[in-house]
């Protein structure tokens, strides 16, 4: 299957006479024949549901159809994209231990990297994703476990060079997590670039629709967790009478680990009610992917031949930083989001905004509705000045997700409020 009808096909195969559409499976628990097979789920020995805070069918279906969208051998659904994220780290790493990230990232995850983690004894170095091989390599040590970085930042909109990075990984026999929010597999696949694990926040187009938080870390299957670096997957897990991930499941180690360990003990797996609405998302992501693309370039356009606008930040723009990374990594389009800077002070953006009548201002991103948002007063605010810079944010940018609403009068919209300023 091609990704537009994996979207609609993968995950749920329904049998002569069942239900088309997935089934919602609102239960906590399920029912056994024996309390010997009991035993076998909690030795692990045998596959199947155990308990809704570890795994459930509806929830199942969207991880295996996003694995398989993505490239990968397994995926695990979270609550929000901040649990894939935390998730994704923890699952690898411990106190004491140090990871890489891209400085060009979301803010809340500048936030768990450099605060939260910090406190568990997770240390991180932030290198600019700009820099030569060379100079990222000099972030390196002896307990680094981990290099992240996002394919499209959010909201600095540069493009990471994955490739670069995973084979910087590669050399240092570390795996490589790459946050792919913003392209979705529609648009981007890391995996097919080197990357060893992909997280989402799905809260954002593979949602679509501002209705449910949610997350999703997917395994590419192809990382070596026998290299020596990684104890905890070729040790024995006392919390499992003594299971060895890499010898019980081979290539799906990690993600089996991340839900049988990691989301055991956090619990932050999602209701079956939040998978089936993340499903309906899903299952029209493609065409929604592609009209968020169109419109975006005739926006990014406009602005940028407007003698009101100071810069244009888009990466099909011809002219943009990133446009040959852009044409590598997602030739298909660079998803809806735009951000520019009007002339003029942050009181300029501000007005700029609130004249807006269709767009709306929102603390979101990524909606199917033509949303804006001012991040150095919202998002960032946590941020330092230095921390805003390196994250590719000045204090009059604005972030405008263009939604799939008819382009002229999304135009007219902007039109209207250039005026009023
Ligand atoms: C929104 C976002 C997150 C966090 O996701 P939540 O679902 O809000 O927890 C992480 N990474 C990126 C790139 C995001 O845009």
């Amino acid at each position: 299957m091609r990704i537009e009808t994996k979207c609609l096909h993968e995950g749920y195969h329904p049998g002569n006479g069942e239900p088309r559409a997935l089934p919602i499976y609102q239960s906590t628990t399920y029912k056994y024949d024996s309390t010997e097979h009991i035993g076998k789920l909690f030795d692990l020995s045998v596959a199947g549901h155990m308990y809704s805070r570890i795994s459930n069918p509806t929830v199942a279906a969207v991880e295996e159809k996003i694995a398989s969208m993505e490239g990968g051998v397994g995926a695990l659904c979270t609550t929000s994209g901040q649990a894939a994220s935390l998730i994704s780290l923890l699952n690898i790493m411990k106190a004491g231990d140090h990871f890489i990230s891209a400085a060009t990232i979301y803010g809340g995850t500048i936030n768990l990297f450099a605060v939260t983690l910090k406190r568990f004894g997770i240390e991180c170095t932030f290198v600019d994703q700009d820099a030569s091989e060379e100079e990222i390599q000099k972030a390196f040590k002896p307990n680094t476990k981990a290099v992240f970085g996002e394919t499209l930042a959010n909201p600095a909109l540069a493009v990471l060079d994955i490739e670069k990075f995973a084979k910087i990984a590669y050399k240092n026999n570390i795996p490589l997590i790459i946050d792919n929010t913003f392209p979705t597999p529609v648009l981007c696949r890391p995996i097919e670039f080197g990357a060893d694990i992909v997280v989402h926040s799905t809260t954002k187009y593979m949602d679509g629709h501002a209705v449910q938080i949610g997350g999703v870390i997917v395994d590419s299957g192809k990382f070596d967790w026998t290299n020596g670096k990684f104890p905890e997957f070729t040790e024995p897990d006392e919390s499992y009478h003594g299971v060895i991930y890499t010898e019980s499941f081979g290539n799906a180690a990690y993600i089996t680990k991340a839900r049988v360990q990691m989301m055991r003990d956090i619990g932050a797996y999602p209701s079956a009610n939040a998978a089936f609405l993340l499903n309906l998302g899903i299952e029209t992501l493609h065409v929604r992917m592609e009209r968020h693309c169109r419109n975006a370039e005739k926006v990014a356009e406009y602005l940028s031949k407007s003698d009101k606008v100071e810069f244009v930040n888009y990466p099909a723009l011809k002219g943009n930083k990133d446009y040959t990374l852009k044409e590598k990594y997602l030739p298909l389009g660079c998803s809806g989001v735009i951000s520019f800077s009007l002339k003029g002070s942050r009181e300029t953006a501000v007005k700029f905004m609130d004249s807006l009548k269709l767009a709306s201002n929102e603390v979101h991103v990524a909606d199917i509705r033509t949303c804006v948002l001012h991040p150095a007063s919202s998002t960032h605010r946590q941020l330092t000045d230095s921390q805003l810079v390196a994250a590719g944010i000045t204090p009059g940018l604005i972030r405008l997700s263009v939604g799939i609403e008819n382009i002229d009068d999304i135009i007219e919209d902007i039109e209207q409020a250039l005026k009023n300023i």
